[in-house]
């Protein structure tokens, strides 16, 4: 496709294709129709000139018989309807000589048309017949064997007029009118081929046209139908290979390769759609490589951060476990000899240096629990082996040792059937200890702990829960509490040290799970749990 006209078609748009396809077909229709009516009318102009041709030859017959006749009768009214006949001949004369000069009078034509007994509404297109086509072949046969025959015509009226003189100059002499009437036969056998020739041009010359204007017509109707088609064609091929290549590189951008862009045919609609759907995938193609570096920049901020807590992690440990051993024998020396001072001076000291002594003893109790929460908190994992482990058991030695306190707050503890798992059996025995002690703890004023324990099998892994009905926790808290050292609560009946959970957490971790809460402030609240698959026995 070289040409301008297909390019201009290739980047016009899809309407203007469809406009340009059917105003093309519209106007071969037009022309199909034109070259109809047009044959039609030169077709009907043939046959009155053949009609014509039919009354021109009687009118000369009619005429001739009554030059004879009038030759017998010698009645003048025989010579006059002689010259009414021939009327018809020397009506159409006229036309042919007006028709044959260079600016013919179109009336004076049609005058002698009307006057050669031709029907009124033949007459135009006779006369546009034989302006139009006199050069033409045919025609041109017709009219020259029409100019003979009027030669041969005019022959006839002259043997009339000397006739008619002959018979009414008075004593008409019969040898002359012989003489006269001899030449006729001769004229009429020169008129016939004339005559003959006329009618066969015309003849051939409708079969010449009919077959044309069929040719043509056929040409036309194909030409429609073939333009019509490749039209289509062309346009519906154009909008599929557009189509098909956008759908290609769609594909390929849903595959995340960007590479392939859609090839641009043309610049009509699906031209500019390819473009567009181009651009798109371009773009994103950037915001993919910016979300890449951006996901990259922000993992290595994880990382170092994760890096930072965990060296800071290590630390803590390590100093928790130095300071707690540390601590633990000044700690216990201290309660040792408090404890000595009042056995051995029971009785001796006053009411005050007692309760100090008391103050003294509760304080390092305190501090004895805190250090060994410490001193469990760093010891995690460090030396045992993951062994089998029965949760239910694990609960029921738990709720065994926090019997007292169960006892003094009314609690209730519920346990569904928990399962067997390879577990660390200290820590997982702390975590349960630290998560039900704690929901007792933080029960509210007036009204009994209830505690119920359960767990799901859920994607592999076993997730526990324990839920109270408790205090509760403000959302924006419930990630911060398993932060060592967090405590929401501070007043004196929440005693603690905020590494209880902190704890929690990290024997979790031991066992490859996670730890999470959730919570309704004022209604309670559900620690969750998880324990790693490898950890399943049963
Ligand atoms: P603590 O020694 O204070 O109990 P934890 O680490 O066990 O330390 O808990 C941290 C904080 O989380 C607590 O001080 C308390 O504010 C909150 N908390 C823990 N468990 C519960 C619970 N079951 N209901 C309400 N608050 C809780």
């Amino acid at each position: 496709m070289k040409l301008p006209v297909f390019k201009w078609y290739r980047n016009v748009s899809i309407a203007k294709k469809l406009y340009f396809t059917v105003g093309i077909m519209a106007l071969l229709i037009a022309f199909e129709l034109v070259v109809l009516i047009f044959s039609i009318h030169t077709l009907s102009s043939v046959r009155a000139y053949v009609n014509g041709e039919g009354l021109w030859s009687k009118a000369q017959k009619d005429g001739i018989y009554q030059l004879l006749k009038y030759t017998r009768t010698h009645d003048e009214a025989d010579y006059i309807k002689f010259r009414e006949f021939l009327k018809v001949n020397l009506g159409d004369h006229k036309t042919r000589m007006e028709l044959s000069k260079p600016n013919p009078d179109l009336a004076v034509a049609r005058q002698g048309f009307i006057e050669g007994k031709n029907h009124p509404d033949d007459i135009d297109g006779m006369i546009r017949l034989m302006q139009r086509f006199h050069n033409n072949y045919y025609i041109g046969r017709a009219i020259t064997a029409w100019s003979q025959a009027d030669n041969v015509i005019s022959g006839f009226v002259e043997i009339g007029e000397q006739l008619h003189a002959e018979i009414s100059g008075g004593n008409p002499s019969q040898q002359r009118i012989n003489t006269l009437l001899e030449k006729i036969d001769p004229l009429n056998a020169r008129l016939t081929p004339f005559e003959d020739e006329f009618s066969n041009a015309l003849g051939e010359g409708s079969r010449w046209l009919e077959n044309t204007v069929l040719r043509v017509l056929f040409i036309v109707a194909l030409t429609v139908e073939c333009t019509g088609l490749t039209l289509a064609i062309t346009v519906s091929r154009g909008i599929q290979k557009g189509l098909k290549e956008i759908l290609l590189s769609s594909r390929a951008v849903a595959k995340e390769d960007f590479s392939r862009k859609a090839k641009i045919f043309s610049k009509d609609e699906i031209g500019i759609l390819a473009s567009d759907f181009n651009k798109m995938a371009a773009e994103l193609e950037r915001l993919g490589r910016e979300n890449q570096e951006v996901n990259s920049s922000l993992e290595k901020k994880v990382h170092q951060r994760t890096a930072q807590i965990e060296s800071k992690n290590k630390e803590l440990e390590q100093f928790a476990y130095v300071a707690s051993h540390d601590l633990q024998e000044p700690l216990r020396t201290i309660s040792a000899f408090v404890e000595l001072l009042q056995q051995q001076y029971k009785g001796r000291l006053d009411e005050n240096a007692d309760k100090f002594m008391n103050y003294l003893l509760q304080a390092s109790e305190r501090m004895k629990t805190l250090i060994k929460d410490l001193l469990d908190y760093s010891r995690i994992g460090r030396e045992k082996e993951p062994r089998q482990v029965d949760c239910n058991l694990l609960v029921q030695e738990v709720t065994a040792d926090l019997d007292k306190i169960i006892e003094d707050t009314g609690a209730t503890v519920h346990s569904s059937p928990l399962p067997v798992l390879q577990a660390y059996p200290t820590e997982l025995k702390l975590l349960f200890q630290n998560l039900i002690s704690n929901s007792i703890k933080f029960r509210k004023a007036d009204q009994a702990p209830a505690i119920d324990i359960g767990s799901v099998r859920e994607n592999g892994y076993w997730k526990f829960f324990v839920q109270d009905n408790g205090i509760g926790i403000e959302s924006e808290f419930l990630e911060r509490i398993f932060i060592i050292f967090q405590r929401l609560h501070t007043r004196s009946e929440y005693e603690g040290s905020g590494i209880g959970l902190a704890h929690c957490k990290k024997i979790v971790e031991l066992h490859g799970g996670k730890i999470w809460a959730e919570s309704t402030p004022g209604k309670g609240s559900r620690f969750f749990f998880t324990i790693g698959n490898e950890n399943e026995l049963t």
